[in-house]
């Protein structure tokens, strides 16, 4: 296993007297400069405009300065808005007003992976990658925990980028956690890798047509959602809390034989094969390409493909179901 760094590797001195600028106040960037300010670092939030996230950024005890403002005399500049919008940021607010050698700060390898953004070789250029949405980053890091990452390094010019890489991930929570090493290649083709043929691509394509297999077949919709694409998430849960092993344990010994043998047959090596495909796609660069041009028309493939979910017969049904799922589900808090 890679070494794992926790809360002893890293330390706050390295960036304690270095001023911060969070780009953006998403989902990360919310949660960044909170977490970074909690931890008595010296965070500046920057935005391109007065809009939603200002007012937020306001509400919650900062004061937002334009971009150009932000970046003037920040040591660490930390880019957290839409990685399809980064560049454009990069080259209208952020390059021709930062000072020369401030440190570039990434969540995700995209723009730097497939250089949309070409860093000057005096800036130390560096990624920590929470392993979760920024609600949870914030939720976690509030609670005394933190959402583990990883980190990777693409400019060291300074010496010490790691060092100041880990002090990030402390300062966010990450290190309470544990931070892996990686590098931008890895992050950025694994993370497009997974959200395409499992997390967001290939389980909803698996769910879709195992729902339709059954309504085609003349079975009830309301079943068929019950046993195709609800029950998922006990799975899920399983797996997450006591892995894959943990899972088929807790499943009737009827599941465990089905599931070994039908699953080999429904998802067999031409799956695979296709898998590869893709991994190809990312690896070439190709599907950057694409989606850069798909984002540049204003994703009519994105926002045609949403309607159709929408619409489905399946989304349909499990609207009319929710109440029910609701109801029966652990009140928690
Ligand atoms: P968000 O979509 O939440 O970012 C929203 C912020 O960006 C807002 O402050 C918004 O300002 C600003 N913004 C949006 N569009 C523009 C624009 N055209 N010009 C200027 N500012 C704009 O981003 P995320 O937090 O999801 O992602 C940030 C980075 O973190 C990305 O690199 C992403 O890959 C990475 N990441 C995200 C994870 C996640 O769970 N979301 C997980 C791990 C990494 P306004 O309110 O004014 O629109
Ligand atoms: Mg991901
Ligand atoms: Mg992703």
């Amino acid at each position: 296993m890679s070494k794992v760094y926790t809360d002893k590797d890293a330390s706050l001195d390295v960036i304690k007297n270095k001023k911060i600028a969070v780009l953006g106040y998403g989902s990360q960037g919310r949660a960044w400069a909170q977490n970074l300010k909690d931890s008595g670092l010296n965070v500046v939030v920057g935005l391109e405009r007065e809009g939603k996230s200002w007012e937020l950024a306001r509400s919650e005890g900062f004061t937002p300065l334009y971009t150009k403002d932000a970046v003037k005399d920040a040591d660490i500049i930390i880019f957290l808005v839409p990685d399809m919008v980064q560049r454009t940021l990069w080259l209208e607010s952020v390059q021709p007003y930062m000072k020369k050698g401030a440190d570039l700060v990434f969540a995700h390898g995209f723009n730097i992976h497939y250089k949309l953004i070409e860093p000057p070789k005096d800036s130390d250029v560096y990624m920590i990658a929470p392993k979760g949405p920024g609600p949870t980053v914030r939720e976690y890091y509030k609670a005394g925990g933190g959402v583990p990452a990883l980190v990777a390094i693409y400019q060291d010019v300074s010496g010490i980028a790691m060092q100041k890489a880990l002090a990030i991930a402390k300062g966010i929570g990450a290190t309470r956690a544990g931070v892996i090493p990686t590098t931008f290649k890895e992050e950025t083709e694994t993370d497009l890798f997974g959200e395409q043929v499992i997390l967001v691509g290939g389980i909803m394509e698996l769910m879709k047509a195992a729902f339709e297999t059954l309504v085609e077949e003349g079975y009830q919709p309301e079943v068929a959602y019950f046993e195709t694409i609800n029950e998922l998430k006990m799975l899920v849960d399983l797996v997450y809390e006591k892995g894959i092993t943990g899972m088929l344990k807790a499943v009737s010994d009827t599941a465990k034989y089905g599931g070994m043998t039908v699953g080999k047959f429904v998802i067999n090596e031409d799956v695979k094969k296709r898998m590869k495909e893709a991994l190809q796609r990312i690896k070439s660069g190709k599907f950057a390409e694409e989606w850069i041009e798909e984002y540049g028309r204003g994703m009519p493939t994105v926002v045609n493909g949403l309607a159709q979910v929408q619409n489905s017969l399946e989304e349909k049904v499990g609207n009319q179901l929710k109440d029910l799922i609701q109801k029966g589900k652990p009140k928690t808090s």
